[in-house]
């Protein structure tokens, strides 16, 4: 079966249109000149137009001040008018990055990445603002109905923005999940044993079909320029045989059309945070 991403994607932003919410802005600090966040940023812009929500651009180039960087930050941290924040990254100036996840309001974290969000997502069963894509893997699983209670689940990459926060995903539906790495020997023996395999390493073709068992299912998160100068995933796979034994999701049009739903709903979390009206599961 080919878990694609567009019907979910759709009916998470129904779910948001519907909602009691006023036109919502989102800052993005964006590095200037970067051909990827060039065309992340478009995208947000569209996706964002979806919710009758606005994008604020805060350009940061070569040349911008750190002092500068961080005041602006601090700007839109204090602004009642700016509901959510993304720091586009890596940026062209030198930032600390642990420290960056200090900086930003936790109530605007639409990625989820303040020492904050991650500690009340890792230490609870809460799931209040969580890494987009990592979120946006986990629905697709369960959007298609594929089984995680007490299923092997293989997580290759452990970036805490997708490979780690997805590990905790899957533990919190009772899953029980192997994390790997580019440390990781046998890798291979590893994608034979496992139920459902998420690859977010950003290595094309890194995992063959022919290592994944029977009725198994792969979430291909990797985004990869091939030199055909189109996308490609880290999950290799064929052969008409092959895509009828095995679930997968495609690139493009698996994850990544969700990742931008899940940002949407971030952003709209963010607001019923600010405004009082969420309410914690713990
Ligand atoms: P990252 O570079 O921070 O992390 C990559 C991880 O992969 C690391 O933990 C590394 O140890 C692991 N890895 C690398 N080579 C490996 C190997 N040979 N074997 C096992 N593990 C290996 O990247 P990231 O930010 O986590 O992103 C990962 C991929 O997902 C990239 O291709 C990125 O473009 C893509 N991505 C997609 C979306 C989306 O919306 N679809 C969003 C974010 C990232």
């Amino acid at each position: 079966m080919l878990l694609k991403g567009k019907e979910l994607a759709d009916k998470i932003v129904n779910k948001l249109q519907n909602e009691d919410t006023p036109p919502l802005n989102l800052a993005v600090f964006h590095p200037v000149g970067d051909g990827a966040a060039e065309s992340y940023l478009k995208m947000k812009e569209k996706w964002l137009k979806k919710i009758n929500a606005s994008l604020r651009v805060y350009p940061v180039s070569s040349s911008t001040p750190l002092i500068k960087f961080y005041e602006q930050l601090d700007d839109v941290n204090n602004d009642p008018s700016v509901h959510g924040i993304m720091v586009e990254l890596p940026l062209p100036i030198e930032v600390n990055y642990w420290n960056l996840h200090t900086k930003i309001n936790p109530a605007k974290d639409v990625d989820g990445i303040t020492f904050h969000n991650q500690g009340e997502f890792f230490a609870t069963i809460t799931e209040k603002i969580v890494p987009c894509t990592s979120v946006a893997s986990i629905r697709l699983l369960e959007h298609y109905d594929i089984p995680l209670v007490g299923k092997h689940a293989l997580v290759i990459g452990r970036s805490n923005i997708v490979g780690l926060p997805l590990f905790k995903l899957f533990l919190n539906r009772n899953a029980t999940p192997t994390i790997a790495h580019r440390h990781t020997h046998d890798l291979k023996t590893l994608v034979s044993n496992s139920d459902v395999i998420a690859i977010a390493a950003g290595k094309k073709g890194l995992i063959k079909s022919s290592d994944v068992k029977d009725g198994a299912t792969v979430i291909d998160i990797g985004i990869n320029v091939g030199e055909d100068g189109n996308i490609h995933g880290d999950f290799d796979i064929s052969s008409e045989t092959e895509k009828e034994r095995i679930n997968y999701s495609p690139v493009p049009g698996g994850v990544g059309v969700v990742t931008n739903a899940v940002m949407l709903e971030n952003l709209q979390k963010c607001y019923k945070i600010q405004s009082g009206q969420y309410q914690n599961r713990f």
